[in-house]
């Protein structure tokens, strides 16, 4: 068969294939430390669980209102409003099977072909993806290191502006650096926002996997409302990765677009799971806690036992699941020649599995320094202890 052209330009989350090494290399017997994975080993608090069988059992299993059912729009809505400092109604909510979908919809309902649009890089692949499929121009923009964590490169930001830019996507509390904006580098970007007339899709995955810190989302600053839409997910906050219910927050006029777009593509978001969301929105936030703490203690383990490495340095970040430590003296060390060869020699020497910078973009032309995400939201402290203390000991021997 002859694929559509636009096929050619559809990207993918390279990730997946460090997951299926892992998985093979587990197969033959080794051990394996998964560092890889986005994914959590934590449950879904109890409460939700029971919302989601009662929900079922009540008969919640049929089709529902494309854009979600109005209990948990307006629990969503109240829950932002009251995160955001925002005003929010149902009519602002559109539910999603996941957070994923909300990239591919944002940029469906307002980005044409030909438009540029600006993207974090090293990022979530599925922005680069999404803007190239849909025949728009994906533009990079990447982080600078920092005081106690990467910040946005914002003179990267503003050079690559034209009269063609459309949207930014900016994922505050960001996959894969951990980095966390200021008050004003987010005051900034949404200055340049305003003074372009750019869209912005506000990422928010990791919104509540925050440790400490005041949240501020670039949403709630003024005149962003009208030109912003958040992606909200229940997968972390909730432990619900495989659950996939998230949504998109936004002005009333795009958001029923996306609710159109809703009606074209799933119908509707999994009825009885949207019961077990307004339960997680508005029932005992125990679970939520508990699931942060555990990812706070994890954190404080891995960045300790990375900067005991030679070789390697690492920030602390205040939020999300990822670590992402600059390699740079420690791939010289072991004579790695490139990522792929130090993520390999890694896996083969130590059972550490993690993905590289490679796998959240191509590098940035300048790009000296080496990174890798070691992410421990699916791996125990005591694992991340014994796996990163293997991983020193390979280093250091070198
Ligand atoms: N955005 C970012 C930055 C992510 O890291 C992820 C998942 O890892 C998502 C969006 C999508 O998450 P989900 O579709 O599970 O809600």
């Amino acid at each position: 068969m002859k694929l559509a052209d636009r096929v050619a330009r559809l990207g993918t989350e390279t990730a997946f294939a460090v997951s299926a090494e892992a998985a093979a290399h587990a197969a033959k017997g080794n051990t394996v430390y998964p560092f890889h994975l986005g994914d959590m080993n934590l449950p879904t608090p109890a409460n939700v669980q029971e919302a989601a069988i009662a929900a079922m059992k009540d008969g919640k299993t049929g089709y529902c209102p494309n854009g979600g059912i109005p209990a948990l729009r307006e629990a969503l809505a109240a829950e932002t409003a009251r995160s955001h400092g925002m005003d929010l109604g149902a009519d602002n909510v559109a539910i999603q099977p996941g957070g994923k979908p909300v990239i591919e919809k944002f940029l469906l309902a307002l980005v044409n072909p030909g438009d540029e649009v600006l993207y974090p890089n090293p990022g979530f692949p599925i922005y680069e993806s999404q803007i190239e499929f849909q025949g728009a121009k994906a533009v990079p923009y990447g982080f600078v290191p920092g005081e106690k964590n990467f910040l946005l490169d914002f003179e990267a930001i503003e050079r690559s502006i034209t009269p063609n830019t459309r949207a930014i996507i900016f994922n505050d509390l960001h996959n894969p650096t951990g980095a966390v904006s200021p008050r004003e580098e987010i005051e900034a970007l949404a200055e340049l926002a305003l003074k372009h007339d750019l869209y912005v899709l506000s990422d928010e995955a990791y919104w509540d996997i925050r440790y400490e810190g005041e949240p501020l989302s670039i949403a709630s600053l003024d005149g962003m409302a009208e030109r912003t839409v958040i992606l909200y997910t229940f997968s972390k906050k909730f432990a619900m990765t495989g659950w996939r219910l998230g949504g998109a927050v936004g002005p009333a006029d795009v958001i029923g677009v996306i609710a159109t777009l809703n009606v074209n593509e799933e119908s509707c978001t999994n009825h009885f799971v949207q019961w077990a969301g307004v339960e997680a929105l508005t029932g005992d936030q125990s679970g939520a806690q508990e699931i942060l703490r555990v990812l706070r203690e994890r954190r404080d383990v891995a960045v300790e036992a990375l900067n005991a490495m030679p070789g390697v340095s690492c920030y602390s970040p205040t939020a999300t699941f990822y670590l992402f430590p600059d390699v740079t003296g420690a791939m010289e060390r072991v004579g790695a020649k490139d990522y792929d060869a130090f993520r390999l020699g890694a896996l083969e020497n130590t059972g550490c599995s993690f993905c590289t910078r490679l796998h959240f973009g191509r590098a940035l032309p300048g790009e000296d320094r080496r990174y890798v995400r070691i992410a421990y939201s699916g791996i125990d402290a005591d694992r991340i202890e014994e796996g990163l203390g293997r991983l020193r000991d390979w280093v250091a021997s070198a």
